[in-house]
């Protein structure tokens, strides 16, 4: 029987699924996702969680008590830096030790260290790692990883033509509906494509005719040439893209507007969200910062996403909350 791996569909599943799905299967494993996020996940990791943690952390810990009496392995990896010279957020570095820590009667759980900062040989000994739980043959481990690589690219590459991961990972975009006019949606692509926390906030604006454009469907080398010319590197590598995102939709995409989707409890989005305003109002764009929290109830969204669509339609260019 083949080994199960559970993969919880939140955090950066979104960013590297992919990835982790060619490189498990390739090296034998059956890949099992947890379920869509509803209202029983995000309670289950709302009662487990620390109670200081932000809102994915707590919809990542609901997603691990969903999958993990269902498989032989939980992949939890220790993200530290995906970029030389960044970091990512601090709650990633923990969460191994959170979930541990937090969740009773775990299968054994993979928490690679996975640290570019300073060079990439912490990526090969994380692939060598996890590869030898699976196979002892290391030609077999790296052959995985570069189709792995192969098969993000292609993922990546859909997601610049204007597809949303989910529409990604089904390999078979093609851009559908006349829209009226575009507006951008920023934050992190956990709580813009999880559907039960974003509560669709994609779908809606296309119901409206609204084409939306995320920092994902934005070159990521045009992203990183901006950041370059910031006026201070920015080394948080969630911060530097959603920066970078709002400058290029400012300067270059002509959007109608933009949205910031935050979670309640993220430290990084408090100063990033600042900083983004700031610019955004200089520029006389309408602006709209939606923070979503455990409250479940769609009415509140609603409500401000309908008040900033009808101005934009207005031309306004005021600021709503
Ligand atoms: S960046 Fe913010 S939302 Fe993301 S894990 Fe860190 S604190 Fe949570």
């Amino acid at each position: 029987m083949k080994p199960r791996v559970g993969i919880p569909r939140a955090l950066l599943y979104y960013n590297y699924f992919p990835l982790w799905e060619v490189f498990f299967k390739e090296l034998g494993a059956e890949v099992v996702l947890s379920g869509l996020t509803n209202k029983k996940i995000l309670d289950d990791g709302v009662n487990c969680c620390v109670d200081d943690a932000c809102l994915p952390m707590k919809v990542f810990h609901g997603h691990i008590i969903e999958l993990k009496d269902r498989v032989d392995y939980l992949f939890v990896p220790r993200l530290i830096s995906v970029e030389r010279n960044e970091y990512i957020c601090p709650k990633f570095c923990g969460l191994p030790d959170m979930v541990l820590n937090s969740v009773k009667d775990l299968p054994t759980v993979i928490d690679c260290t996975i640290n570019l900062r300073n060079s990439s040989s912490s990526l090969r000994r994380a692939v060598l790692d996890v590869g030898r739980l699976f196979t002892g043959d290391y030609r077999r481990i790296y052959t995985a990883y570069r189709k792995a690589v192969l098969c993000l690219e292609s993922f990546e590459g859909l997601m610049e033509k204007g597809a949303t991961p989910l529409e990604a990972m089904k390999g078979d975009y093609s851009k559908a509906g006349e829209y009226h006019y575009s507006i951008g949606l920023i934050g992190h692509p956990y709580n813009i494509y999880d559907n039960y926390m974003s509560m669709r906030i994609i779908d809606k604006l296309r119901d409206r005719g609204v084409n939306v454009i995320t920092q994902d469907m934005i070159c990521s080398n045009e992203l990183d040439r901006i950041a370059r010319d910031f006026s201070k590197p920015m080394f948080w590598s969630f911060g530097k893209s959603i920066m970078a995102a709002s400058r290029y939709l400012i300067d270059k995409r002509h959007v109608k507007g933009i949205i910031y989707l935050v979670a309640f409890g993220c430290g990084l989005d408090a100063l990033v969200g600042d900083l983004v305003e700031r610019r955004i109002r200089k520029k006389g764009i309408p602006f709209c910062l939606l923070t979503i929290d455990e409250h479940t109830g769609e009415a509140g969204i609603d409500t401000r996403l309908e008040a900033f669509i009808d101005m934009l339609e207005w031309g306004g260019t005021a600021k709503c909350w």
